[in-house]
């Protein structure tokens, strides 16, 4: 197995289907969740533990992470709104469990019908449920921190807000924090300086990864902005499924296959391989008629005699 440079954590089996109206088939999302990792991407968010009547098409999560943890050095992401979810996450062993909190406080009332006091303390139960389990078997719990760099309901999220919420998701229990553009607003220089004053607040050791949206088409741009600064693992989806895209033809997710080449064309090993990254599109596009896939890479294809850093 190739040493990766950048991590890839896909989102699509969650954030990607999530935002999507058919339901796909549980055999057709295990076998492009298998054929996601046959390419080498190491980490994948397989599903989400929410009611199924809230969101039907995650209905299989508990599933679909049995099946993943079968899958040879394979990092099993879920999101968990709540202890509820998280309980029901422990009990199949994902390796990772992100609960998200809002920064902007009206989107948490909104989207998780929760204020940051009761958000976190759900944080603080889930942590004592995982210390209740044996070291060997305890997740990493990462906190999101969504709407960070702004939010469509309140517009501007103070910066102090969002240091504020990363100290208090810390000391709750979280062993990480995550960046997350969940609107699609942030800027090159906000991702950077952001980056640097939680690294300053809770340590470079607990703010890894970031989940940027190309909603005004700076994704790319962003993900450019984190890499300079340091951080090493950056979510996305393939064919830019998810994310509430707002506009048409503009994507909510960042395309994973487009990361991928981003990273590889500088000579950042990601472990991927372009031509499994490819068929596992072809088997996501098969598995959803109808629905538009994005991505500048797969249609154009890789440029004449390209040789990907992870090849080398
Ligand atoms: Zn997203």
């Amino acid at each position: 197995m190739v040493t990766a440079d950048i991590e890839i954590s896909e989102v699509g089996p969650r954030d990607g289907l999530q935002s999507i109206a058919p339901v796909m088939p549980t055999a057709a999302k295990k076998a492009w969740i298998s054929a996601l990792a046959a390419a080498g991407i190491p980490e994948i968010e397989v599903g989400s533990f929410v009611p199924a009547s809230l969101l039907p098409q995650l209905a299989d999560t508990a599933e679909l992470v049995s099946h993943a943890r079968t899958i040879a050095g394979l990092a099993v992401a879920v999101l968990v709104p709540n202890l509820r979810g998280a309980l029901d996450a422990l009990a199949v062993g994902p390796h990772k469990m992100t609960i998200p909190l809002s920064v902007s406080e009206t989107h948490s009332l909104k989207n998780l019908r929760r204020t940051h006091d009761q958000v976190l303390a759900e944080v603080r139960a889930i942590r004592a449920a995982i210390d209740a389990l044996p070291a060997s078997q305890r997740p990493r719990l990462e906190g999101s921190l969504s709407t960070a760099f702004g939010c469509t309901l309140e517009g501007e999220v103070p910066e102090r807000k969002v240091l504020e919420m990363a100290e208090k998701l810390v000391a709750a229990g979280c062993d990480e924090v995550g960046l997350a553009d969940t609107t699609g607003f942030a800027s090159p220089k906000q991702v950077r300086n952001y980056t640097r004053k939680l690294w300053e607040l809770v340590g470079r050791e607990r703010l890894h990864g970031i989940h940027l949206h190309n909603t005004r088409g700076q994704g790319l741009a962003n993900v450019m902005a984190a890499l300079e600064v340091g951080l090493t693992t950056i979510d996305s989806s393939m064919g830019g499924i998810g994310g509430c895209p707002f506009a048409p033809g503009a994507s909510g997710n960042i395309v994973t296959e487009d990361l991928v080449f981003l990273l590889e064309s500088q000579g950042l090993r990601t472990g991927i391989n372009f031509e499994r990254l490819f068929a596992a599109r072809r088997l996501l596009a098969a598995a959803l008629p109808g629905v538009e896939l994005y991505g500048f890479t797969p249609a154009a294809g890789l440029p004449k005699d390209f040789v990907a850093a992870t090849a080398q």
